[in-house]
């Protein structure tokens, strides 16, 4: 009996057979080779695992339409621009906060050419890269000092390793938390080389659980914001002024972790318990760390704010320069942050915090048309009450009030129709709720309405 494996055919063969003549005239001819032997050791291994090799094996169109779909897949690459029609503001899975056109502006500006990314241009000597989003921070927040590193969760270690290596971090039960994507303070704070002291219970903790908790080996206190959860009932929590009177008496600095960097009054956006940095320091923590891509609305990125002396300390700390940003990320954190000078522009321009303030009223209207257009190309659908979420580990109890859109296909499963526009171009990702996909506009810019519609239309005729 001869080897199935001998009915593949050549790579010689394959290339000279007139099914592969177009693909030689528009691609490379060293790509064309290399995806096409990819293919070969594809069939290959999954006939060695017990797989049986396609009919057309012998068929140099079959090949030849492989390889175009390889090369155009491996362009393509799998990062690719989404509708987040969830209604999840900050989707950590959907690349949490869009940016401001200013920032993109920025970015494009400065990625284009050379910068003074480390270079003073007042003395023509070295710079620092630190220096350029310092001055609005400081101005923003009333921080003596700030940094910016790759990510909050950098932010944290990089304080607790400064102040806390080989000593006691103190912290409460009740805010050992995990903010998804594996981030878990205790874990965290293992690898910053503190030690985690914890005090009082999951549900209370008291000023005087942390007092109890000071020794010479304490190094810091560190407050958590529990940003993706709520407890409620019997429950207590020291506050700031009570910590930091706390850390007074210890001799030791207070980190708080306030997760999202919400930079406005919460009361503007009907936010509650939403903490903000300007709060925190007005208060005396010594250290306040946050993300830059969350409620902030800008790219990734953890911001340390807090006492000169002490910053300059996190600043010459070697893992600083591990976590260091790069100069996109500084441009479009600077021009985010110079949004911010100007409040209301900040609340229009800036997408989260536009999202944020859709009122129910301007997303009915919105949800109206759009159902009415879907009916226009023959899809059934209807608006019901429900909520958005902010996401992102950011006011988990907040209640904002949307109208969304179920969506009744003819003749196709509520999953089909999900599974359909997440392959789609552009993906688009709805909700599932009580077995239909629904839809909220509420995380969909307005210049996308027609682009989702041209999805649904796609998807709903697709056979
Ligand atoms: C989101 C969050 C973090 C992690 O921030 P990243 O920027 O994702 O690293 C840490 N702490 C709190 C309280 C958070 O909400």
């Amino acid at each position: 009996m001869t080897d199935p494996r001998r009915s593949i055919p050549s790579v010689d063969r394959l290339l000279s057979s007139p099914a592969f003549a177009g693909l030689l005239t528009e691609l490379p001819r060293d790509l064309v080779v290399a995806r096409l032997q990819h293919e070969i050791d594809a069939l290959r291994r999954s006939f060695d695992r017990g797989e049986r090799l396609p009919e057309r094996i012998g068929d140099p169109e079959w090949f030849a339409s492989r390889v175009e779909r390889s090369v155009r897949r491996l362009a393509a690459g799998a990062l690719r621009p989404v509708i987040n029609a969830t209604g999840v503001i900050l989707h950590t899975n959907l690349g949490r906060a869009p940016l401001a056109d200013a920032a993109l502006a920025a970015v494009q500006q400065l990625a284009a050419g050379y910068s003074s990314l480390e270079y003073d241009l007042e003395t023509g000597g070295r710079g620092s890269r630190y220096t350029h989003c310092r001055d609005l921070l400081v101005h923003l927040t009333g921080a003596q000092d700030a940094l910016v590193v790759n990510n909050n969760a950098a932010a944290l270690v990089l304080a607790l390793n400064t102040v806390a290596r080989d000593l006691d971090a103190v912290i409460s039960r009740g805010e050992l938390v995990e903010i998804g994507g594996s981030f878990r303070i205790p874990e965290i704070m293992a690898r910053s080389g503190a030690r985690m002291r914890e005090v009082g219970a999951t549900n209370r903790t008291h000023a005087a659980d942390y007092r109890a908790a000071l020794s010479e080996r304490t190094g810091a206190l560190l407050k958590v914001h529990p940003s993706n959860f709520s407890i409620e009932g019997y429950t207590a929590a020291a506050s700031i002024p009570e910590l930091v009177a706390v850390a007074a008496e210890g001799g030791v600095p207070l980190i708080h972790d306030i997760g999202s960097g919400l930079l406005i009054d919460p009361a503007r956006l009907g936010l509650q318990s939403e903490p903000t940095p300007q709060q925190s320091l007005r208060e005396g923590v010594d250290l306040v760390t946050l993300s830059g891509d969350k409620l902030l609305g800008g790219p990734q990125c953890g911001i340390v704010l807090g006492h000169a002396r002490m910053i300059e300390r996190l600043r010459s700390n070697p893992l600083c320069r591990a976590f260091r940003v790069d100069k996109l990320t500084l441009a479009a954190l600077t021009a985010t942050l110079r949004i911010y000078l100007d409040t209301e522009r900040a609340l229009h321009d800036i997408p989260t915090l536009r999202m944020l303030g859709l009122t129910r009223a301007e997303l009915e209207a919105r949800a109206t048309a759009f159902v009415a257009a879907l009916g226009d190309i023959g899809i059934t659908a209807e608006t019901t009450a429900g909520n958005s979420a902010v996401g992102g580990g950011a006011a988990p109890a907040a209640s904002l009030p949307t109208v969304l859109i179920a969506l009744e296909p003819q003749g196709l499963s509520a999953g089909e129709l999900e599974r359909r526009l997440r392959a789609g171009d552009p993906p688009v990702i709805g909700r599932m709720i009580d077995g239909a996909l629904v839809f909220d506009l509420r995380t969909v810019p307005p210049h996308a309405d027609e682009p989702l519609l041209g999805a649904l239309r796609r998807a709903c005729t697709a056979t």
